[in-house]
């Protein structure tokens, strides 16, 4: 008899963290290593704000921003080369958003529709509804409240950190001709701006504290690796390198 395939909810590894902690490019290589996919949070306050901008929406306003929120589309693949793609409303062309949401102009107003406690539940709503819906066996998925607010129920929940001096620098050499005092004075406004809305630089109750600062690309991605790991029983914890 032909039994019905069970539909499983995909495995949960929820990181949050700063800008230039190495949250988005260990989640990535991390994600592909295990055969996860990868959900990039960011990427859609960022590409909201890009919208916004494009149709002459006032940021500042929660009603308009949410206006927004039902009128656009947005979609993000979740596996291999990350693109970003919206749908502004009542147009019928999708843009591809994926290097436009990077850039420093974005990157100064984005704080501005994150800051809207409703934008925030919607976009919750999308993120959960992507990741149920994303058919993979597991998904990692990076931002700021994930390990307190999107998904405190993880099975895994990670806070990378690193000190503001190694993130401007990491964050310095991603933006050629950009100096390192204004790429730390960049850092710490946004940091500032953004924790007022959610705290992402302390650890939560059972969130394991990863910080970056004297590790590579490499110690990092494994780092993460060993806790997914660990909570799923692979191996004992006692064998884990000090953090
Ligand atoms: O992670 P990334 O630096 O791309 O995030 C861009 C911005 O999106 C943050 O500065 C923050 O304002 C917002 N954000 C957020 N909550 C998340 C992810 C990002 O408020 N979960």
């Amino acid at each position: 008899m032909a039994t019905t395939p069970v539909a499983t909810d995909p495995i949960l590894v929820a990181i949050d963290g700063p800008a230039g902690s190495g949250k988005s490019s260990v989640s990535r290589a991390a994600a592909e290593q295990m055969g996860f996919g990868i959900l990039d949070t960011g990427a859609a306050y960022r590409a909201l704000a890009w919208a916004c901008h494009e149709d002459a929406v006032d940021l500042d306003s929660e009603d308009a921003v949410l206006a927004m929120l039902d009128g656009w589309t947005y979609a993000i693949t979740l596996r291999g080369e990350q693109r970003v793609q919206v749908t502004l409303p009542g147009g019928s062309e999708a843009f591809d958003v994926s290097a436009v949401i990077r850039t420093p102009e974005i990157s100064g107003q984005v704080s501005r529709v994150s800051k809207h406690p409703g934008v925030r539940v919607r976009l919750n709503t999308m993120f959960r509804d992507i990741v149920a819906s994303s058919g993979l066996p597991g998904v990692v998925i990076e931002g700021r409240d994930i390990t307190t607010v999107v998904a405190p129920d993880a099975p895994v929940r990670i806070l990378m950190t690193a000190s503001p001096e190694v993130r401007a620098t990491r964050r310095a050499g991603e933006l050629p001709g950009a100096s390192h005092e204004q790429v730390l004075a960049d850092i710490m406004a946004r940091d500032t701006k953004d924790a007022a809305v959610v705290d992402f630089l302390t650890p939560a109750p059972g969130v394991t504290l990863i910080d970056t600062s004297d590790m590579n690309f490499g110690q990092s991605i494994q780092a993460v690796i060993d806790t997914v790991d660990e909570a799923r029983g692979a191996r004992p914890s006692n064998d884990k390198e000090q953090r």
